[in-house]
């Protein structure tokens, strides 16, 4: 069903499975907060569905359910189909990283009677959004024994949060003469975290107690942040939003919300034909470069992994296995916004509750770096939502020349199989607190679910 609303259509029951299937959504994305904490998750809900890691199956076979992480960070999820590996896959690919602030390798120092941290911001973000709002803590740091100490502050109610502060409106007088763009500098995105001097009050000591502190509760040292890997986030839960709670305000939406619906759709698509795949990467939003980034081998390792426990251990079936795949690349697209209307084409752009997005191409000015999927494999999906009643849209990322985005859809493409861009469509993308509709968030999962079950 092409761009009709989903909430007119539906029935009680299918509103009833919109809400609930919301219910566990709003849960997971209140907790994976990073790619480390999505993957956590998402073993957790995959173990409990029978799925097996791949490391302890010596053997494949039509129905088998397993699962390979890479690193922390990139999870592939996998049910084999009754055909071989080798006639292709199809395969949901989302990323699990979200634009925040990444803390600096030495990042503590105190100045004014604060101890401060300092931040690099990962991936695109208004810079403006970020201050004066409570964040979170969260990652892990490394000491050089190996071991390893998770950090998690600022999300639960008894837990302080932590922020930037920002300059009084009454004294913002040349600051607010400043673009957008530099009113708040990245290099002042720095984290209050403290003001109790040890001791004496002295220059050094309110960092000093920041230390102690650090030593007391995590036994971690001020080196020991030179390998840690710490973000800060929006802090606290998920929620409904809007007075008919039909939406979801939430941080990291993007694009967690089709990695979530494309796991669900993993765990539930029955009787596949073909091996079905749900890969979850890191680093979309600064290149997919990287070890758990979708360019690194390890997705096509796994895949011959896989082929030789199936018991075809040359190489020539991995290239035909991923030359006969199909894949939807599972992302967020940029919802038209009422209040931001001029940047969209309107015929060309996707709208809240009207279902599943795909985007042929996404890219910028000329369509650069985008993946332009083949008619013919949009002809094969949009038979595959018409023939079982699903709600969808098509978009593109705006007006011709009004900016632009990207996927990880054209870096599976290199491997010579089709492949779509298809989302959810989102709104204030990449703020702290962006917007999606539960409906198009069920409608993403069966969307999603009968793709994979595709013959
Ligand atoms: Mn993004
Ligand atoms: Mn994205």
């Amino acid at each position: 069903m092409y761009a009709k609303n989903i909430w007119v259509d539906a029935s009680e029951e299918k509103k009833g499975k919109i809400f609930n299937f919301a219910k566990d959504y709003i849960d997971f994305l209140s907790y994976g907060k990073t790619e480390r904490l999505v993957v956590d998750e998402s073993i957790k809900i995959i173990e409990k569905a029978g799925f097996k890691n791949l490391n302890k199956v010596k053997k494949l076979k039509a129905g088998d359910k397993v699962y390979a992480l890479n690193k922390g960070k990139n999870l592939l999820v996998a049910t084999i189909g009754k055909k071989s590996i080798e006639d292709g896959m199809r395969i949901l690919g989302a990323h699990i990283d979200s634009p925040r602030l990444d803390i600096k390798q030495n990042p503590l120092y105190e100045q004014g009677g604060f101890a401060l941290l300092e931040t690099h911001y990962y991936g695109g973000i208004k810079k403006y959004q970020y201050v004066t709002i409570p964040l979170a803590l969260h990652g892990v740091v490394y000491k050089k024994d190996g071991s390893a100490i998770n950090v998690n502050v600022g999300e639960d109610d008894s837990d302080p949060v932590l922020g930037i502060s920002d300059l009084l409106i009454h004294l913002a007088q040349d600051q607010l003469k400043k673009p957008a763009a530099n009113v708040i500098e990245g290099e002042d995105l720095n984290i209050t975290v403290g003001n109790i001097p040890l001791k004496e009050d002295k220059a050094g000591n309110v960092k000093k107690y920041i230390l102690d502190l650090l030593k007391k509760k995590y036994k971690f040292d001020e080196e020991d942040f030179l390998s840690s890997e710490l973000v800060a986030v929006p802090a606290g839960k998920a929620r409904d939003y809007g007075l008919d709670a039909s939406m979801i305000a939430g941080y990291g939406h993007d694009d967690r919300v089709c990695a979530y619906t494309s796991l669900r759709a993993a765990i539930d698509a029955k009787e596949c034909e073909y091996t079905t795949i749900c890969v979850l990467v890191d680093k979309e939003e600064v290149g997919s470069i990287g070890a758990t980034g979708a360019q690194s081998r390890w997705f096509e390792n796994i895949i011959c992994e896989m082929l030789a426990k199936e018991g075809k251990e040359n190489h020539l079936a991995t290239i035909h296995a991923m030359t006969n795949s199909m894949m939807l690349s599972s992302d967020v697209s940029c919802a038209v916004d009422p209040l931001y209307a001029n940047v969209n084409e309107a015929k060309n752009s996707c709208y809240f509750s009207k279902g599943i997005v795909f985007n042929k191409y996404t890219g910028a000015r000329g369509k650069s770096g985008c993946n332009d999927a083949m008619p013919e494999f949009v002809a094969y999906v949009r038979n595959i939502m018409d023939s079982n009643n699903i709600h969808y849209q098509t978009s593109e990322i705006g007006k011709v020349d009004q900016g632009g985005g990207g996927t990880i859809a054209y870096i599976l493409g290199n491997y010579n199989m089709y492949v779509l861009d298809a989302g959810v469509p989102v709104l204030s993308m990449h703020s702290p607190m962006e917007i999606v509709s539960k409906a198009d968030v069920y409608e993403a999962y069966l969307a999603y679910t009968h793709f994979l079950q595709s013959k």
